[in-house]
């Protein structure tokens, strides 16, 4: 059986099961939301009707491109009529709907010459690096490159999107961070890889970490307490309660309910981004150096998209970062099944 691109129900098995049956495919995503705040140093720029977050430290190198997809703008429709900028392939949305959003949201980054490389994520630790684009989309979850017209680019609808770059060795990254790869350390590796291919010094390493769910919204069970805190010294710190799920349950005891029909456990929240942050302390970055957007994904379904949210509606936003070809390599995408 093929593994899934990017099962962000993982963590929740049940509610992932019953999310499938209850698709209702096209349904419009629910509009909450006071409107999302962008605080500096993100932006919010429109483009042909596409709004692209972008971090300030980014805009100023001159020779990269960079930003972050919201839903706004594109060619994906929704019953509502509302037009989408949905960059992932979903069974709701036609490949080509999808295809046409990724070249409109390149050109929109300023980089409508360089080629695409989309890995096929699955919440793995691998990192990949590129001197050219594969032939064929390869499988892994962070890409680094310091090749000039290669853009890339990951996935998300949840997860933490993370891009990197080396300001002295002009060399970049893109990772994806779901709870999985965090707890596997994928951007530590990568910044370790980033430092082998390149010599890269972290401490010239700048991170911008993108839109996710957050602390306010995640939800995950007990046990995510005990591995991460198996793996990190302050892991109680990404949590919003610290339990294991060892501990005695005191509604047991306060409610009426007979044995055998107590309220299941309470889960615990996990803000990944600090998880992120802290890990790429660690791994040498400069805390003034680490750009964090404070926008959940799941409070803010106006702009972005949430597969917690939204469940099988959800569409899938994509980051990009890339070094400016500087000339004409013709326009193309090599990742057409991911
Ligand atoms: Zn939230």
């Amino acid at each position: 059986m093929p593994t899934p691109l990017c099962d962000y129900t993982e963590t929740m098995p049940s509610i992932a099961k019953s999310s499938r049956l209850n698709r209702l495919p096209g349904k419009p995503a629910p509009r909450l939301s006071p409107r999302a705040k962008i605080a500096a140093p993100w932006s919010l720029r429109t483009v042909q009707g596409m709004q692209i977050l972008e971090v300030a430290p980014f805009k100023k190198l001159p020779w990269l491109v960079h930003g972050f997809s919201t839903r706004t703008g594109g060619t994906s429709t929704v019953d509502s009529g509302e037009r989408i900028l949905n960059l992932g392939f979903t069974e709701w949305d036609r490949r080509e709907n999808v295809h046409r959003n990724r070249q409109a949201f390149q050109s929109a980054v300023g980089a409508g010459d360089s080629t695409l490389v989309l890995l096929k994520q699955f919440h793995s630790p691998i990192t990949l690096f590129f001197a050219a684009p594969p032939e064929e989309p390869r499988k892994g979850d962070a890409s680094v490159t310091n090749s000039r017209g290669i853009l890339l680019g990951v996935q998300t609808a949840d997860c933490v999107p993370i891009l990197l770059v080396d300001v002295k060795k002009r060399a970049i990254a893109a990772v994806h961070a779901g709870w999985r790869g965090t707890l596997a350390r994928i951007a530590e590796k990568t910044v370790g890889e980033m430092h082998m291919h390149f010599d890269a010094n972290p401490a010239d390493i700048f991170a911008a970490l993108g839109p996710a769910i957050g602390g306010c919204c995640y939800e995950v069970g007990t046990e995510l307490v005990a591995e991460f805190t198996s793996q990190f010294a302050d892991a109680e710190e990404y949590f919003d309660e610290p339990r294991t799920g060892e501990e005695p349950n005191p509604l047991q005891w306060l409610n009426m309910m007979p044995p055998g029909h107590q309220p299941p456990p309470k889960n615990v929240r996990l803000d990944l981004r600090k998880a992120n942050r802290s890990q790429l302390l660690r791994a040498g970055l400069n805390k003034a150096n680490i750009f964090v957007s404070d926008l959940c994904t799941a409070c803010h379904t106006d702009l972005f998209f949430s597969y917690r949210k939204e469940e099988a509606n959800s569409g899938r936003l994509l980051s990009l970062i890339g070094l400016q070809s500087g000339h004409g390599m013709g326009s193309k995408s090599t990742c057409t099944r991911t």
